[in-house]
């Protein structure tokens, strides 16, 4: 990343770059900071430095989506080997796109270490069982939510179906276990899938849950059930309508907080961003 002058200003990006769809996690992080949104999803900056803690939860998601796309496949389950093998190429892959910070006391061995242990578990727990039918995994899905506004593009980790229920699952590694009350508070991701989810089948009921593994010294596998709550999704749409409000009239700042800039690719240019 080079001088000031060098980063685009609001004008300039907003004749050039215009997405026709809205994701959650691009709302979620604008959310958590305006500037890193306007970072990454509007100027388009490249993270040059990404957290080895994300990477490894990206890859460990590659290998979980590995595994359900060989058993949708008919497949048997993989092994271990197979899992490790698909963590490594996502992680390699990732490692030829950015600069990988390692944490404090953390190096490659140690990243290896816990991605055995924590496939492993996963593979000896429920989590690796699906509840019935796979539907899809990586499932891309796309609609309009709220009139107005760009259509909500969905990736959803893993959609499944019986007689009764379509299941939305996604897929999180945590620093710590979770429980219920984390799992309900996050929910708002899910409920929004499902709006998009049921129209796959309408006559089932919808469950969501999250699939969380911790990244402890002994990682632990739970499911974890959201609550289908039409009220809630309801409040979500005013939420992202109110967010979108905001990016459209270029509301853009530096919300600083140390959850959110510790693992911030775009430390370089926020320092160098004057408005
Ligand atoms: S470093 Fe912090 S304040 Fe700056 S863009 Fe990143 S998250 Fe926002």
């Amino acid at each position: 990343m080079t001088g000031l002058l060098e980063l685009p200003t609001q004008q300039t990006v907003k004749q050039s770059k215009k997405r026709d769809y809205i994701s959650y996690s691009a709302i979620s992080t604008y959310q958590q900071c305006p500037l890193k949104y306007y970072f990454k999803y509007i100027a388009g900056l490249p993270e040059e430095v990404v957290s080895s803690n994300l990477i490894l939860g990206g890859a460990i998601h590659s290998a979980a989506e590995f595994h359900f796309n060989q058993l949708m496949m008919g497949n048997p389950a993989p092994d271990q080997d197979m899992l490790l093998s698909a963590f490594w190429n996502e992680w390699h892959d990732r490692g030829e796109e950015v600069e990988i910070r390692f944490g404090k006391n953390e190096d490659i061995n140690k990243i290896a270490e816990m991605a055995d242990r924590i496939l492993v578990e996963f593979q000896q727990s429920e989590l690796a069982i699906p509840h019935g039918q796979i539907l899809g995994v990586e499932e891309q899905l796309r609609g309009e939510l709220i009139p107005g506004i760009p259509d909500l593009l969905a990736r959803i980790d893993l959609i499944t179906a019986n007689d009764d229920e379509l299941t939305i699952t996604d897929f999180k590694t945590s620093r710590s276990r979770w429980n219920g009350v984390q799992a309900e508070d996050s929910g708002e991701q899910l409920l929004l899938y499902s709006e998009l989810a049921k129209q796959l089948a309408p006559s089932k009921k919808i469950r969501l849950e999250f699939a969380v593994i911790s990244k402890t010294a002994t990682p632990v596998a739970e499911r974890w059930p959201v609550t289908y709550d039409p009220t809630r999704i309801t409040r979500t749409r005013q939420v992202i309508e109110r967010v979108w409000s905001a990016i459209e009239s270029q509301t853009f700042y530096p919300a600083p907080s140390p959850m959110s800039c510790g693992c911030c690719p775009f430390r370089d240019p926020c320092r160098k961003w004057r408005g």
